[in-house]
């Protein structure tokens, strides 16, 4: 029985090439002819490849991606290219190409072997890798490579496309207060919101613990894009689900993909510092400010090592005597560079980089001693108050290092009276109250600032262990106005108070009107520009020597 090979060969499912070297007169090989191609070859090729070709016309027929004439010369030389893959439009197989040269018969074999399961297998591989197992979703790690394929081509098809970072809101508090399964529900919950908008040109990843991030593209208008974005923010207020989202569009702020990345978390930063549970879409000042509080973070370090920052004391007042109640210490920092920052400002930057501890730490001690020189030398018996951030509380060893500068200074603990805003309490109230305990039990004084502003209730007001409470700026200003209601509230609270056992302090009093009618409803002290300004320490110690015209007043 004769067998023709090429017979065979033409039924083999692997694409088979054969060719011999084509030579110079200097015996140099310049290209292949290509003496042998099976069936498969024309099938692969999309029958580019029918008449035989020589070799350098592999690039322009198959692909220019693989070197084909430095794979054969390096066959020739005994050296072997391992893993260079050819994919095929027309069999829509991956191919692994390999090439051997023959010596004897001076020519060499290409066979194309089809990988296209093993590379399923690892697509596979990859997939479960970028998948985050909780919500289906691809993750952070699968987030990138989409991101730049879907940017490419809203470039090519000018399309606008958007990334939407959504973060959800006090999902740690959730973890810590009712336990982990209920913050799990609280992210399912908000992936089956996602999930529901979820198509070809909606792709959704879980882009960190708490947050999803959604690339929305194909869209021929920058209305239309907002209107679908609307959706999704209505879809999540209809769940009672707070978010916040921070959104950058393509190419209306920037065609860049890191940009938008940096644009969207700056968006969402926003959100989040305004309040929550809300979409917002990125500005450029956002960037001016964003970098703004960079450098103030950065000077602030500086200002700490060098001691920059300094303190100023306000005068608080018997609103009936007319006698000094005592002083609420306040920072200062002029920075060489900045000017005067206000601690409006940097104090909230403190707060989020956790540099407020040993600034605050700093206040505190620069307070006590103040406290312990005035009373030496004037036998000052008043009242320091000293801001302490809720962080600052809340952080380790507070108490200790409290406890410690009290002994240090021997200061009567009773002259100190601590500072603390209602606000950001809230999420830590049992926290929060064992901590105010410890300060009572050291026997310092608990105020509460800001009172009017916020959270504020009359019931959770009951919970915390006060000696004062202070009246905000904000309600102070407007007890005079015609309509009387700021008055009446005013007056109610400062009775409730009253009969709950505390001190009223009114802050922010500028005027003569306002502190004839907080007299008038009892309200116990006065604290504003009106009877004292924030003074340096020199003028302060003037005041105290007897120089009644130390004072800085309105
Ligand atoms: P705060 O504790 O409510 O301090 C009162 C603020 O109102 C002070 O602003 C004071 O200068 C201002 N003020 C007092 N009376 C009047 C008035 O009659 N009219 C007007 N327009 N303003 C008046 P300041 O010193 O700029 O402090 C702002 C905030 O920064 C403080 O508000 C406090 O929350 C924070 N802060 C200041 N010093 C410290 C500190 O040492 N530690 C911490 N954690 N926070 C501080
Ligand atoms: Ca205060
Ligand atoms: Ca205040």
């Amino acid at each position: 029985m004769s067998v023709n090979i090429a017979t065979i060969l033409d039924n083999i499912a692997a694409p088979v090439v054969a060719a011999t070297p084509i030579k110079d007169h200097t015996g140099k090989i310049i290209d292949f002819d290509i003496i042998y191609t099976n069936e498969e070859v024309k099938i692969a090729s999309g029958y580019a490849m029918q008449n035989k070709p020589r070799w350098s016309d592999f690039a322009m027929n198959i692909t220019s991606d693989i070197p084909w004439f430095k794979m054969a010369l390096d066959a020739i030389a005994g050296r072997f290219h391992d893993d260079v893959r050819y994919f095929s439009p027309s069999t829509q197989a991956w191919y692994k190409i390999e090439m051997k040269w023959l010596p004897e018969d001076k020519y060499i074999i290409i066979t194309f072997i089809n990988v296209t399961s093993e590379r399923e297998y690892y697509r596979k591989l990859k997939k479960t890798l970028i998948t985050d197992p909780m919500t289906g979703f691809s993750n952070r790690t699968g987030f990138a490579d989409s991101f730049a394929i879907t940017l490419e081509t809203a470039r090519f098809k000018k399309y606008y496309a958007a990334l939407l970072v959504i973060d959800i809101d006090n999902l740690q508090n959730i973890n810590d207060s009712l336990g982990s399964q209920a913050g799990d529900k609280v992210i399912l919950d908000v992936a089956e919101v996602l999930k529901q908008f979820q198509r070809e040109y909606i792709q959704i990843f879980r882009y960190g613990d708490d947050e999803f991030a959604v690339i929305i593209t194909n869209f021929e208008s920058q209305d239309s894009l907002v209107n679908f974005i609307d959706c999704i923010y209505d879809a999540f207020q209809l769940k009672q689900i707070s978010v916040s989202g921070g959104i950058s569009m393509f190419p209306t702020n920037t065609e860049q993909k890191d940009e938008m990345i940096r644009f969207a978390d700056m968006a969402v930063h926003y959100a989040k510092k305004n309040g929550k549970n809300s979409f917002i879409y990125f500005e450029p000042e956002m960037q001016r400010v964003f970098i703004q509080h960079l450098t103030i973070q950065t000077r602030m370090n500086a200002a700490l090592l060098e001691s920059n920052f300094t303190q100023y004391y306000q005068p608080q007042f018997d609103i009936q005597t007319g006698q000094l109640r005592g002083f609420e210490a306040l920072i200062r920092w002029n920075d060489d560079e900045l000017g005067n920052i206000s601690p409006s400002v940097f104090i909230p930057l403190a707060e989020e980089t956790g540099l407020i501890v040993p600034i605050g730490r700093w206040v505190l001690y620069t307070a006590i001693n103040t406290l312990k020189t005035w009373q030496a030398k004037y036998n000052f018996r008043g009242i320091i108050s000293v801001n302490v951030s809720p962080i600052q509380l809340l952080g380790d060893g507070f108490i200790e290092e409290l406890l410690d500068m009290i002994e240090t200074f021997k200061v009567d603990p009773s002259l100190l009276e601590i500072e603390i805003t209602e606000g950001v309490m809230i999420n830590n109230m049992g926290d929060a109250i064992e901590k105010l305990r410890q300060i009572k039990a050291l026997g310092c004084r608990v105020s509460l600032d800001d009172f009017g502003t916020g959270y504020s209730s009359l019931s959770y007001l009951q919970m915390l262990p006060l000696n004062t409470l202070k009246i905000d700026k904000a309600f102070i200003n407007d007890i005079t106005s015609e309509d009387g209601v700021q008055a009446t509230i005013t007056r109610s609270i400062i009775d409730m108070v009253e009969k709950m056992g505390l001190e009223t302090i009114a802050e922010g009093v500028e005027n003569n009107e306002q502190l004839n009618m907080l007299n008038q409803f009892r309200c116990n002290f006065v604290q504003g520009f009106l009877r004292g300004k924030p003074m340096p320490y020199n003028l302060c110690d003037a005041y105290l020597a007897g120089d009644v015209n130390a004072l800085l007043k309105n």
